[in-house]
């Protein structure tokens, strides 16, 4: 009989080489995806926080307002009360967010210094822990600031991912966006986990939708437990 130990290697082991399935067989059916260009960390947090609970639309209609509105980021420290929040309107939740974007300005300028925070050459812990400390900044931002903007390796998780490993049978039990994360950094290999994370977004938009799946035209159905269960009826 394995110990606990045997059966958790097992377990990665075996994950792992589903989590290899899953990255081909969406490259083979999407395509390897094009990452967007790399921004600066200070724009690439800003954009973070405007995608929170809204779609890339209303997100980028947010970000372009407010770099026409404002030449540097340090501008809107300068700029008069209520301005900020209703240039980034188009996002919504215009104070909760003006008031995180403003803090996190006001704590990159506190020194003079355009450059904060400084992720050059640190670790990927390194980098969670400074971006978290952050007021406003959870582990999907700080995850998505260090991929996107510095190509460190980390697996931010969004609410398509989320759904969809689920479904998939990659989480455990109630495993929330969090433990998700911890989850998945674990059984994709870090040099395929932008190409899976934008596959997995896409695949959660286009087939596995949060009301309605596809599963007999998605090309993870023989790997999937929910797909598994949707063939043969049983679902
Ligand atoms: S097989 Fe169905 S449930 Fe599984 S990932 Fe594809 S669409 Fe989603």
């Amino acid at each position: 009989m394995l110990s606990g130990q045997g059966n958790e290697e097992c377990e990665r082991v075996i994950m792992g080489l589903s989590a290899g399935s899953i990255t081909f067989l969406l490259r083979d059916h999407f395509g390897k995806p094009t990452p967007p260009p790399r921004l600066p960390v200070l724009d690439e947090l800003i954009k973070t926080i405007l995608s929170q609970n809204t779609s890339d639309r209303n997100r980028d209609l947010a970000f372009d307002a407010l770099k026409k509105r404002y030449p540097g980021w340090k501008d809107i420290l300068a700029s008069p009360p209520g301005e900020l929040e209703s240039v980034i309107a188009p996002a919504g939740l215009g104070a909760t967010r003006g008031r995180t974007i403003r803090e996190l300005l006001e704590r990159a300028f506190a020194d003079g210094g355009e450059s904060f925070p400084d992720l050059e050459g640190v670790t990927r812990e390194e980098g969670m822990r400074t971006l978290t400390s952050i007021r406003g900044v959870g582990p999907k931002t700080a995850a998505c600031v260090l991929l996107f903007s510095c190509r460190i390796p980390a697996f931010p998780v969004d609410t398509h991912i989320h759904r969809v490993t689920r479904r998939l049978g990659l989480l455990p039990e109630g495993a929330d966006r969090v433990k998700a994360q911890e989850v998945l950094e674990k059984y994709f290999p870090p040099d395929v986990y932008l190409e899976a994370h934008l596959n997995l977004i896409r695949l959660g938009r286009e087939i596995c939708r949060s009301r309605k799946t596809q599963c007999v035209s998605c090309p993870l159905q023989g790997v999937c437990r929910t797909g598994v269960f949707s063939k043969r009826g049983e679902k």
